[in-house]
């Protein structure tokens, strides 16, 4: 590969180190698989409170929970908006959890650089320039997920964009990609999980939540993602999944998500690796 690339091994061997909280880096000589869970969307201060508080419970430091979601039908719920941006940062604050939330188009990614401490660029908003551009000039990390019709290579390309423009702190989160498989919701790309390690020095978060759609794989599939040695994992949990208001199918509840976390920490043990 070209070393012009600034996300190649070529251009710096090591995987870059990003700052999660005031003790908590990923990546570099860290050997640190972060864990990131919460909800697909925040609905209400007393559904995102109930999350915080089982986060706290298992010394999880990082809550996802998406105020701007993209949907693929307009008369889906879209989100509560800036509220909801609001709402993260109260609880964030209340519990000492950081927050990640996603940023759907360019119109609010001002907004959820303001309130975010780790900024989601969606799947499906990959290719906007306008964010890319955005999230350049702050220094908070940004996590992009890999559009599910983007090879591994375009993804990298897409970090260099934000690496270029300033911002050296990229994550990239891999969900799923299309094939002709309908039987789940997408193909968790593992092979692609190995390119990126192999090629990138940005350090790789595991979404299976989205690439399974089912709760039912979501648990067998972070055992295998944790055993790759990712740099995180990022996991759908919602205190009452069949009600939520986006990807219900796929969240686990509390006492799955609890089980499951719990049985990872003997794969992490056995690689060398913390599970923060
Ligand atoms: C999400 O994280 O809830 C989400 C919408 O994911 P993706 O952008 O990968 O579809
Ligand atoms: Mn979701």
């Amino acid at each position: 590969m070209d070393t012009q690339w600034k996300f190649s091994r070529e251009y710096n061997p090591t995987t870059r180190t990003i700052k999660i909280t005031e003790d908590i880096f990923i990546g570099g000589d860290t050997n640190n698989t972060l864990m990131i869970a919460g909800p697909c969307s925040i609905e209400s201060e007393k559904q995102i409170e109930l999350v915080a508080k089982m986060l706290v419970k298992n010394n999880i430091k990082v809550l996802r929970a998406g105020a701007f979601k993209p949907r693929t039908s307009p008369y889906s719920f879209f989100g509560l908006g800036v509220e909801g941006l609001k709402l993260l940062r109260k609880i964030g604050d209340k519990y000492n959890l950081k927050i990640i939330t996603e940023v759907r188009d360019s119109t609010q990614v001002e907004d959820v650089i303001a309130y975010a401490d780790i900024i989601q660029i969606g799947a499906k908003a990959m290719w906007d320039y306008g964010i890319l551009e955005a999230v350049s000039k702050t220094d908070k990390p940004v996590m992009i997920k890999r559009a599910f019709g983007a090879r591994v290579q375009e993804v990298a390309q897409i970090a260099e964009f934000i690496i270029n423009g300033g911002n050296e702190n990229v994550l990239i989160c891999e969900r799923g990609i299309r094939t002709f498989e309908t039987g789940t919701r997408f193909t968790l790309d593992l092979c692609g999980v190995a390119w990126l390690k192999e090629h990138t020095n940005i350090p790789i978060i595991l979404d299976p939540s989205h690439a399974m759609g089912y709760s039912y794989g979501v648990a067998d599939l972070t055992r295998a993602c944790t055993a790759m040695g990712v740099d995180g994992l990022i996991i759908e949990t919602h205190p009452l999944p069949e009600v939520a208001k986006s990807d219900a199918s796929q969240q686990l509840n509390f006492e799955q998500f609890e089980n499951m976390y719990n049985s990872l920490y003997p794969i992490t043990k056995a690689i060398n690796r913390n599970l923060v």
